[in-house]
């Protein structure tokens, strides 16, 4: 069937193909443990497979599809793969997926009340659900972003807003120089903020780490102390709980304390960690966070949504708000007053519908089902960190609070450089087999192996199999 030259997909044809769509996700979501977690292509691949021009008569879904599947999907990482151990394993679970797929067809933007007057509402109520999850206090206020460097771009921003109220007028030009502060292993979302907000690389003051790849706050009084002797204003100081590299936890109730002495906001990154602050033998790694100005918690990340769903929470959204209130003529309405416009809480007018994903994740889980699912990653990390560290030669290098494990296969004979190229051999292989797929850091400037589980399919003998792919690697890549 050819499609029509006015007006939409005919219902009938809509209604097929929605149930051929739905019956392929749950065969691909069922089987993609069998596929290769890594595709076999090369750079260009795709874009010589495709025309470069579009069609210019519509052709049927049928063919769409097939090359959907015949061209697109053998070009996929698989992040759904329960081996896929890299970067930050995430989850887009049956009921996200679901969620998504709604939102997708109600295409409302939520922008102000009027806009959509549900999806408003659903961010409130879905915010302050994962809140009372987390354990935070009802003083935080709730907004889904797309990302956590959105969050994190935004929340520093309203710390920008209370560090010098006349910028909003006449700009950054003129001012007293500030810095905003992070521990050396934060995420580069947030030196890219300092960069956008106009603070400049100098504006971003990187804090050294102590041997467990905490913040060291000895470091942190220290360099705000140095700073306002040379005149510079302290504006955020931004603490991470479960950072990129080992998934270490900055000391929270340290740094907050320090910060409050010299008037600086606290934004705390928990993009990754954050929702380990479910369960409650975990909640004490997060001691201190309540007293934050603001947060970022990613479902997308480790609360088994689909990305992108970043939530941040403040507790001074007033400052947020005059960060970003512009309300134009043909926005304004008399509900208003009533009612949060979530345009004003960030850069982005247009707003997708991303609490309806999250609201049926939270509840078709529930907070045991998302708790025994955290726990059950955080013990299979540590279960791997135990067979690594019996393993002659093998060296757990960081401590594993929550899902992430640091390794290196560094037997005493083998020289440092010798040992970075012997990982990155490990690394290639392991990959190489498509039964497994994992990624590397650098830590003091050694190659370091990460192994990220969070997957809501993964299980212990996916890891079991992967630390046996390991093993095997290491002997292969030696011989
Ligand atoms: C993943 C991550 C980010 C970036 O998240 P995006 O949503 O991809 O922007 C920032 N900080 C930490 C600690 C992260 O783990």
């Amino acid at each position: 069937m050819t499609s029509p030259r006015t007006g939409d997909m005919p219902p009938g044809e809509l209604r097929r193909h929605a149930h051929d769509v739905s019956d392929w996700i749950a065969d691909y979501l069922a089987g993609v443990g069998d596929m290769p977690v890594f595709p076999s292509v090369r750079p260009g691949d795709l874009t010589a497979a495709l025309p470069a021009e579009p069609p210019a008569r519509g052709e049927p879904m049928e063919r769409v599809l097939d090359d959907f599947r015949r061209l697109v999907v053998p070009g996929i990482t698989h992040w759904n793969h329960p081996a896929f151990f890299g970067y930050f394993s995430v989850s887009a679970s049956g009921p996200g997926i679901l969620g998504e797929m709604l939102a997708a067809a109600l295409n409302v933007n939520a922008m102000v009340w009027r806009s959509s007057p549900a999806a408003t509402e659903l961010e409130d109520v879905t915010t302050a659900w994962l809140r009372v999850l987390l354990g935070l206090p009802a003083t935080f206020e709730g907004v889904i972003n797309d990302t956590a460097s959105s969050s994190s771009l935004y929340a520093l921003a309203a710390a920008r807003e209370v560090a010098y109220p006349e910028s909003h007028r006449a700009g950054m030009f003129g001012l007293r120089p500030g810095r905003i502060y992070a521990s050396e292993h934060a995420h580069s979302s947030v030196e890219k903020a300092a960069l956008t907000l106009g603070f400049g690389q100098d504006g971003f003051r990187k804090i050294p780490t102590d041997p467990y790849f905490r913040m060291d706050v000895e470091e942190l009084a220290r360099a705000l102390r140095e700073d306002v002797d040379a005149g510079l204003q302290p504006v955020a100081v931004v603490p991470t709980l479960g950072t990129t590299s080992t998934a270490s936890v900055d000391p929270v109730a340290d740094v907050v304390a320090l910060a409050r002495e010299h008037g600086a906001w606290v934004h705390v990154d928990a993009a990754y960690g954050g929702p380990a602050a479910i369960v409650p033998e975990l909640r004490p790694l997060f001691e201190g966070w309540e007293g934050a100005d603001s947060i970022v918690v990613n479902p997308h990340k480790w609360l088994f949504t689909p990305i992108d769903c970043s939530v941040l929470y403040c507790r001074r959204p007033q400052a947020l708000v005059r960060a970003f209130s512009i309300v134009p003529e043909y926005l304004t309405s008399s509900e208003l007053a009533a009612s949060r416009s979530l345009m004003d809480y960030g850069v982005s007018l247009g707003r997708r519908f991303r609490s309806l994903k999250l609201w049926f994740v939270l509840r078709y889980f529930g907070r045991e089902g998302l708790e025994d699912r955290i726990r059950e990653h955080v013990d299979l990390a540590k279960a791997l960190a135990g067979w690594i560290e019996d393993t002659p030669g093998w060296t757990v290098v960081a401590p594993v609070d929550l899902g992430l494990v640091a390794f290196r296969f560094a037997p005493d004979e083998v020289g440092g450089e010798e040992a970075d190229r012997l990982n990155h051999r490990i690394m290639e292989r392991v990959n190489a087999s498509g039964e497994a797929f994992l990624t590397h850091t650098a830590l003091g400037g050694r190659t370091t192996l990460r192994i990220a589980v969070g997957n809501v399919k993964t299980t212990q003998a996916h890891v079991a199999r992967t630390w046996t792919l390991l093993r095997n690697a290491a002997e292969a890549a030696r011989g």
